[in-house]
């Protein structure tokens, strides 16, 4: 377990821009941010990270935790900050708003300024229309384009900004048919004059650099009989399988696709014990019982795989030499992933490797000052910092969560507790709050007040220049 180091490594790297500084504008926490905006300064790259699940509450969790209650994420300290709404439609009726959103929907109005209804992968709600995402737009304008990820590649964030399909479910040829309860995707079998599967869509696409999981949506064969990993290599995709896969590829040129699992990658942390939340227990008599507090550990099954921070640092080495810029997008999938099991340390671990990979590209922004990082989210989640005891412990009754209870102790010493109740008999939902935004760069200025997810696409087009 590696928490002290690494809250000692927080507080020692620097935070601020040299050029924001030069402005006059200090951390901007006092300045209206449009009073500093600088819009003849264009950007050259743009590298979007997506926090999966990521709300004011995930984010407070992990923090006290990691860095203490007082403390901050290195990108909670970026000058621009904004909160964002998270628009979504119906399917069946798209004038009609849906109030929780998933990440198919959030990732779609984040890499293609839409609007749409959940599943859906940059089209449209209703109609089924393609969408120009941000990182086609940046291939068309001669850019170099990658995406990590600790899920899939062909998971809803990632597919998003990549490939064009209804069902987000359709990861790979084999994930085309029909299920019991979900039609999946037969209008984008090639033979109904479709794309394909998202990992054929992948297969096929101009994206340079892919870092992440899923291989087994690529080791799947397509309507021809064809392995889709065939066809990402007769595409021009060297693909490697770990991190002395991914070593040796270094310094080879060319379009690289790392599938570093099966499926979404392993955590870095779990809680000791198994550390999940649970259901309230009694004793014999009624009263309830103080769940027992655990820390966060690292979790055995994560291996020798490259990290979150790993990927995003050769994505950066491999995009620096871009003649004309790039854009990157990379996403920490497991919070959400994790906040669905009722898992804290899970959480935790997955945010400080998202803090981690925005320190990478902080650092690599601080040699190319022409580079627009924002820190993003699709969609709120289940987990909420409860007083334990309740606040009416002193009632007659016994006072208790209705659903399920997590009780961490933080690095600092306290114990937090975590409270899932969105679902009694499945996973943990989703939640419909606004999600926050952070930014720092040319064009982050435009990040503040209460904007919407899709607004950061067109700020992303902005800033780079992008038709
Ligand atoms: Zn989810």
């Amino acid at each position: 377990m590696s928490g002290k180091p690494y809250t000692e490594r927080v507080r020692s790297v620097p935070s601020v821009v040299p050029w924001v500084l030069a402005g006059g504008v200090g951390l901007g926490l006092a300045t209206t941010p449009r009073a500093c905006s600088r819009p003849e300064e264009g950007a050259r790259n743009a590298i979007v990270f997506i926090g999966d699940g990521v709300d004011d509450h995930q984010l407070t969790i992990a923090r006290n935790y990691l860095l203490g209650a007082n403390g901050a994420f290195s990108f909670e300290d970026f000058p621009y900050r904004a909160a964002a709404r998270v628009l979504t439609v119906l399917e069946s009726d798209p004038r009609a708003p849906e109030y929780v959103g998933d990440s198919a929907s959030g990732g779609t109005a984040l890499a293609a300024g839409i609007i749409t209804s959940r599943g859906r992968i940059a089209t449209e709600a209703g109609t089924g229309r393609s969408v120009p995402t941000m990182l086609e737009l940046a291939a068309a304008a001669g850019k170099r384009t990658a995406i990590v990820t600790t899920s899939s590649i062909t998971d809803a964030t990632p597919a998003s900004f990549v490939a064009h399909i209804n069902r987000r479910f359709c990861q790979g040829p084999g994930d085309m048919g029909p299920t019991p309860t979900d039609p999946r995707c037969p209008e984008a079998l090639k033979a109904n004059g479709g794309l394909g599967s998202i990992a054929e869509q992948i297969a096929a696409s101009d994206v340079d650099l892919l870092l992440g999981g899923g291989y087994r949506h690529f080791d799947q064969l397509d309507e021809a009989g064809v392995s889709v990993v065939r066809r990402a290599q007769d595409a021009g995709y060297r693909i490697v399988r770990d991190t002395a896969g991914l070593d040796a590829a270094a310094d080879e040129p060319g379009k690289l696709m790392g599938l570093f699992g099966d499926d979404t990658l392993p955590v870095a942390w779990v809680g000791e014990d198994d550390g999940r939340a649970r259901s309230v227990e009694f004793t014999a008599d009624g009263a309830v019982i103080d769940p027992e507090p655990f820390r966060c550990v690292d979790n055995p099954a994560f291996g020798n795989r490259p990290t979150l921070e790993a990927m995003t640092a050769v994505a950066l080495e491999r995009l620096e030499a871009a003649p004309d810029g790039f854009v990157l997008m990379v996403e920490s999938a497991s919070i959400d992933k994790q906040a669905h099991q009722g898992r804290p340390c899970g959480q935790i671990g997955e945010t400080r490797a998202l803090d981690q990979a925005v320190r990478v590209a902080a650092s690599f922004q601080e040699r190319h000052p022409d580079t627009l990082i924002l820190v993003a989210s699709d969609h709120g989640h289940s987990a909420q910092i409860i007083p334990w005891p309740s606040l009416f412990a002193s009632r007659p009754e016994p006072q208790y969560p209705p659903g399920k209870v997590a009780r961490v102790r933080t690095l600092e010493g306290g114990v937090m507790t975590v409270s899932y109740g969105t679902n009694a008999n499945y996973q943990e939902e989703h939640t419909g709050t606004q999600v926050p935004v952070f930014a720092r760069g040319p064009g982050a200025a435009a990040v503040h007040g209460l904007i919407r997810q899709s607004d950061l696409f067109d700020i992303v087009r902005r800033a780079l220049a992008l038709n």
